[in-house]
This record gives C-alpha cells, sequence and structure tokens, in this order.
C-alpha cells in the first residue's frame, strides 16, 4: 500500500506578528515545527505501511529549510520525502498549494491514499485536502478519526462529526484528513535519526512538475490577502442603568452606534 502524506512547517507559535508594511508574517527568530495535525496524519501513514505492507512518502510545499521537517519524518518511519520549493511557489493561496500538490502527487503515479491533517495552524482554512481531491478526481473524506479496514481497494474510515460519528466506505485511491483522536504519534528512533541524516530528499520545482506556470505562486492564487490586523481589544466597559427595557434599548443603540450590528 502506498501512501503520500502531505506535511506543512509552519511558525511554532500562535503568536505571530505581521508586519503592518508588508502584510506578511513577521517569521524572524520563530522556530519552524511541522504542522501539528500533519504529525497525526504521517502516524496514521506509517501504521497503515506496518500493518499492509508498502511505502509512506512525505511531501511537502514550502521553502528550503522544510527540507529540516522532511527529514525527521524519515527519521518516523517515511520511507521517500519531496519538497516542492521554487520561487515561483512563493505567495501561493490554497487553490495554487493545491494545484502544485496535486502535480507533484501525479508525478509520483503510484499511490493508493494521500493523508492530510485537517487543517493548518497558520493559514487555517482546512481547504487544501478537499481541494487536492477535487483536481486529482478522487473520492475524499474528512475529520478521520479511525481508519478501521483496507480491503480489496476499499477502505473504510470513522469521521468526526458534532454529535459522534459516521463510518465511510470509499474505494482507493482516495484523500482523507484526519483528526488528532486518530493516534498518538511516535517518537523518532536512534535508526530513523540516523538513516533521516543521510537521505537525499529531491526538490521539485515548477518545471520537474511540468506545472502551468499561471496556476502556481501567486499568479495562480484567486485569492489576495489586502490587509491583516489583530483586533484592537478595548478595555472600556460600562453598565447600563435604568429598567431592563431601557437597558436593552441602550444596548441596541451603542450597538448599532458602533456598527456592531
Ligand atoms: C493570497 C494569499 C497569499 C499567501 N501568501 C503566502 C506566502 O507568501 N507565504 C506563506 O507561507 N503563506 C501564504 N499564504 C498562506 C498559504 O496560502 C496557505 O498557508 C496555504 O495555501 C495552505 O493553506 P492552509 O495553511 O490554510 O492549509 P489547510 O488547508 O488548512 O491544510 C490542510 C492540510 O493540507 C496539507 N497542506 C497544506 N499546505 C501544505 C503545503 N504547503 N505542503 C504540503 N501539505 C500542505 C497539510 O496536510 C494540512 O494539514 C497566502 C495565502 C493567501 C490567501
Amino acid at each position: 500500500m502506498d501512501i503520500i502524506v502531505c506535511l506543512k512547517q509552519v511558525p511554532g507559535t500562535t503568536q505571530v506578528k505581521i508586519d503592518p508594511q508588508t502584510n506578511t508574517l513577521v517569521r524572524q527568530g520563530i522556530k519552524n515545527i511541522t504542522n501539528p495535525f500533519d504529525t497525526y496524519a504521517l502516524e496514521a501513514a506509517i501504521r497503515l505501511k506496518e500493518q499492509y505492507g508498502g511505502k509512506v512518502t512525505a511531501i511537502s510545499m514550502g521553502p528550503p529549510q522544510a527540507d529540516e521537517m522532511l527529514r525527521e519524518a524519515i527519521s518516523l518511519g517515511a520511507d521517500e520525502a519531496i519538497l516542492l520549493s521554487d520561487r515561483a511557489f512563493a505567495g501561493a493561496d490554497t487553490l495554487a498549494t493545491s494545484y502544485t500538490l496535486a502535480r507533484a502527487i501525479t508525478k509520483i503515479e503510484k499511490y493508493d491514499l494521500i493523508i492530510c491533517g485537517r487543517q493548518t495552524i497558520d493559514g487555517d482554512t482546512g481547504q487544501v485536502g478537499p481541494e487536492l481531491a477535487e483536481m486529482l478526481s478522487l473520492p475524499f473524506v474528512a475529520y478521520v478519526s479511525k481508519i478501521e479496514e483496507i480491503n480489496n481497494g476499499q477502505m473504510r474510515v470513522q469521521r468526526m462529526i458534532e454529535e459522534g460519528y459516521e463510518v465511510i466506505e470509499a474505494p482507493l485511491p482516495a484523500v482523507i484528513s484526519v483528526v488528532k483522536e486518530i493516534n498518538v504519534p511516535r517518537l523518532p528512533s536512534l535508526r530513523g535519526i540516523t538513516r533521516a541524516k543521510s537521505a537525499v530528499i529531491p526538490a521539485w520545482g515548477a518545471k520537474e512538475l511540468d506545472a502551468d506556470q499561471d496556476r502556481v505562486g501567486l499568479a495562480g492564487s484567486a485569492t489576495r490577502v489586502i490587509k491583516i490586523f489583530f483586533p484592537q481589544r478595548g478595555k472600556r466597559a460600562e453598565i447600563l442603568q435604568g429598567s431592563p427595557q431601557s437597558q436593552v434599548a441602550s444596548l441596541v443603540t451603542k450597538l448599532r452606534e458602533n456598527g456592531l450590528i
């Protein structure tokens, strides 16, 4: 069973600062980590390989330093890793990111399952998994909390919903996104760390992917970030006086005046 895991390197903090001039994240001095949800995706892939045999390939679109994260994936049990890195990929929104990942997966050719995290902790959209499935014309199941069985080219999985969970069967190849309830990720082994150090991680750019230049990076992005800002937290408090009716009327007037309703 050949599994592809999509990993994204993200800032290892939720206290990110935004450069008001450029509207981009200030990345200086911030340690990068593997997107936490993607560590569950990787663990799920490694466990499937241990159960059914096959190969795990980790892929990531990102700057050259994402190589470090991919080596960590190898130390944990991924067999191969591929970095998708090119200046042309910069400024990608989810559409361009999904297109780039889809080109790489098409180039890899042989796969039964693609596993993503449910969302990232920086972009936070949860769009890449479903967009990827759409671009590859594959079935997609989101919020998978358990992979029950893989048999005869079919998977049976549990997906979390608000009231409990659903059991879904779908043909392979397919794309799934996983939640943290699916497993507890392992720690790297000494053998894995040694293997990761000497692993060769190819970097594929737009040329290697035979990608349409108009569909990658900023050029291929259907959205533009016009402004990013943190809402100002005010500490103003006012206790309204009078009867309940007049307090409600006064509250509604104040909310209207401040454009909140
Ligand atoms: C107009 C615009 C410009 C942007 N410019 C930049 C920029 O210059 N630099 C920048 O860093 N970000 C930029 N972003 C953010 C970037 O587009 C998103 O982070 C990216 O598209 C992925 O979306 P997400 O983080 O919401 O992933 P989600 O959809 O939340 O991710 C779901 C899952 O998809 C997989 N996945 C997501 N991204 C990747 C990836 N890159 N490689 C492998 N797997 C992945 C992971 O498994 C992840 O758990 C920009 C966004 C917009 C809208």
